[in-house]
């Protein structure tokens, strides 16, 4: 295989296509704001540039044949004049628009039928039916719309807001959500009384956010999905994923999940990716609870759930994504271990220590991969690195336990990050 590609972002993804393409043939060239961004180290070259400075994309274009995202939170109109002027984009950023906020993935969804929790922009809060006073009251300065001269005369803000209403249907407790530029939990918080929905409406533009029921969930599952130029689909296997404070902390591959819910949620990866003429490689999150399986989010490129693949499946994730940037044909998503736990080592403290010792203890622990980022600087929940551990258990129960002794083996030379206050 040949080919030059590019990737609009310099992260950890980033590096791990730049690792997938080597072997491959494929020259990877990468747009990142700073010289020492972890996919800077393996890159063909690097256009140092804010990811969304269009004219950075455009150099990075002149050097490659096909330009793919480590992000999606991305403003597609700055883009659109140069998928004008011939450049390919894989995804097509017509596929992308839908996916590039919640809210627009949150109304895809509806319009797709495909089941997601039920949710509200948080500004219908403010147009509950309440009288006029308590909802100007109650509304952040940024929101209030001017009073007209006769309204004005009728309104006497009082010292004390009544608390905002929710429509009908909707109850404490909830997830409020940023629609745009969130990661790792941050711009996730849970909303359990009408204080801290008030404080909420106070610190962050309504417009800009979106409230959703709490989904009372067993498991939360994932799965990446894949579909190239042709529009062959594959799936790799759908895997449990596990969170600590909002940040994926494991993962472990195959799920212990029935053969009707590991189909229903190929069947939905699959109408997403065709409804959206898709070429790429997009992941999907899933709660799995008494409501069956429910969409939390979709993320269109490769995705930490999928990490494990480089390890456990015959063709990696970001392999797999290389090949399609370059009009391959997809290879093969099943697994060739019978099992994989991934454990992400994410930040405890805030640090510039390199880690030299634990990455050595890590490193030596039986069937394990150790994959260090390389960024400089730990903060606590920043994802420093990864390791992958073949299990050898096929039975689901044996599995879980096997799982769970080699992540005690994990946390012990490195523990998760504190909990927040
Ligand atoms: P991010 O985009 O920052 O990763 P997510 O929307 O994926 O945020 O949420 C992070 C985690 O927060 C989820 O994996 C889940 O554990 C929890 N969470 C998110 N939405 C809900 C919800 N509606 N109900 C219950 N838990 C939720």
């Amino acid at each position: 295989m040949s080919g030059r590609i590019g990737v609009v972002g310099g992260g950890q993804l980033a590096l791990m296509l730049a690792e997938a393409a080597r072997p491959l043939g494929v020259e990877l060239h990468v747009q990142t704001p700073q010289a020492g961004d972890p996919a800077t180290r393996l890159a063909t070259s690097t256009v140092l540039a804010p990811l969304d400075d269009p004219e950075g994309t455009r150099s990075l274009a002149a050097r490659t044949d096909a330009i793919s995202f480590e992000n999606e939170w991305l403003d597609l109109d700055l883009l659109a004049s140069l998928e004008a002027d011939g450049v390919a984009f894989v995804p097509r950023l017509e596929a992308l628009r839908p996916l590039v906020s919640k809210r627009q993935q949150r109304e895809l969804l509806i319009r797709l039928n495909l089941p997601s929790p039920r949710w509200i922009p948080l500004d219908e809060v403010l147009i509950s039916p309440e009288p006029q006073e308590a909802i100007l009251a109650a509304a952040p300065r940024s929101a209030q719309v001017q009073p007209s001269a006769s309204l004005s005369a009728s309104v006497t803000p009082t010292a004390a807001p009544p608390p905002p209403r929710l429509p009908e249907g909707f109850d404490f407790p909830l997830m409020a959500k940023a629609a745009t530029g969130g990661y790792d939990g941050r711009g996730t918080q849970p909303i359990t009384n009408s204080e801290e929905l008030t404080a909420l409406l106070q610190r962050v533009d309504s417009a800009d956010w979106l409230l959703e029921e709490f989904v009372a969930f067993d498991q939360e599952l994932a799965i990446v999905a894949c579909r190239d130029r042709s529009g062959t689909v594959a799936c790799f296997p759908v895997v449990e994923t596990h969170q600590h404070q909002r940040i994926c902390d494991w993962v472990l591959a195959p799920a212990a999940i029935s053969q009707a819910v590991q189909a229903r949620a190929r069947n939905v990866a699959a109408s997403l990716l065709t409804a959206l003429d898709y070429v790429g490689v997009l992941s999907i999150e899933f709660f799995f609870g008494p409501a069956g399986l429910q969409i939390n989010e979709l993320a269109p490129r490769t995705h930490n759930s999928g990490h494990y693949t480089i390890e456990a499946a015959r063709t990696s994730q970001f392999a797999q994504q290389v090949r399609i940037v370059c009009g391959q044909p997809l290879g093969p998503t099943d697994l060739k271990l019978p099992a994989a736990l991934m454990v992400n080592l994410l930040g405890y403290e805030s640090s510039s220590r390199a880690y030299k010792s634990e990455r050595k203890a890590l490193s030596a622990l039986p069937g394990a991969s150790l994959h260090w980022y390389g960024k400089l600087g730990s903060t606590p929940g920043r994802k420093l690195g990864h390791i992958t551990l073949a299990l050898k258990e096929t039975d689901p129960a044996r599995r879980a336990t096997e799982a769970a002794r080699r992540l005690k083996e994990v946390r012990a030379l490195w523990p998760l990050p504190p909990e927040k206050a």
